[in-house]
């Protein structure tokens, strides 16, 4: 028993190190774990006035749930539609940057400097702390791996891209046929386009099976799976976990 709690530790410190077996964790999250049928939607570059409470609504009349990856620059202009996210039961805030710089060409001080002034200004507005961090473009470095151990925030990429941005018609069931168990659907909360597909897209994915978590919740179900998953391969147990 007692040895049986030793070995669960150290397998979740090693993991948390990046030591463990076959399955590590990996600095930056491009999806949850494989072997539930769970889905996040994630939103970045708002808040936007008019948009983002749009997206609020429908995640309330549906019932569903998104994380929004805030930019600093849009927090200053929009602070009511930040604590509107605080407050709804429905949406998740996490950290997009302060001025949307390119964190693969960051050091580690600017990058720290980024994320750190756009934590203080969230909390400031919204009393929020996020723990979760989206580099723009998806770029990172060394720089960014270190400033998110310091920040305290995991790194959060994606796997699904509809390349909302390019502003032409998005088919619901075309995204939804790219989504696998634990992805995470890039999106932004700055197109009209993208608000008005929204809702079809949820029926959608609700349709093939697929419950929605927050990203957190995604991130965090992995690395207990995975931590699982080492424990049950040191004690002899090989391929337990499946994904
Ligand atoms: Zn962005």
């Amino acid at each position: 028993m007692v040895s049986g709690f030793l070995i669960l530790l150290t397998a979740i410190s090693f993991n948390g190190l990046g030591f463990s077996g076959p399955k590590t964790i990996p600095p930056a999250f491009r999806h949850g774990h494989r072997g539930a049928r769970v889905v996040a939607l994630s939103f970045d570059d708002g808040p936007h006035r008019r948009i983002t409470p749009d997206i609020i609504r429908t995640l309330e009349d549906k019932d569903c749930r998104a994380t929004f990856f805030l930019l600093g620059r849009e927090v200053r202009k929009n602070p009511e539609t930040v604590r509107a996210l605080a407050e709804s039961p429905r949406c998740e805030i996490g950290n997009h940057s302060i001025n949307h710089p390119d964190f693969g060409r960051l050091g580690k001080e600017q990058a720290l400097q980024e994320i750190m002034e756009n934590q203080w200004l969230i909390e400031r507005v919204s009393g929020v702390i996020p723990r979760l961090f989206r580099p723009p473009y998806g770029s990172v470095g060394r720089g960014l791996f270190a400033a998110s151990r310091q920040a305290g925030v995991s790194i959060v990429l994606w796997d699904v891209d509809p390349e909302d941005w390019r502003g032409g018609k998005l088919s619901a069931s075309e995204i939804a046929e790219r989504v696998r168990p634990g992805s995470i659907i890039l999106l932004h909360d700055i197109y009209p386009g993208t608000a008005e597909m929204l809702p079809e897209l949820i029926d959608e994915l609700r349709e093939r099976g697929f419950e929605f978590w927050f990203v957190s919740e995604l991130i965090n179900f992995r690395r207990f799976a995975e931590a699982a998953d080492a424990l049950l391969s040191n004690l002899g147990f090989a391929g337990a976990g499946g994904y």
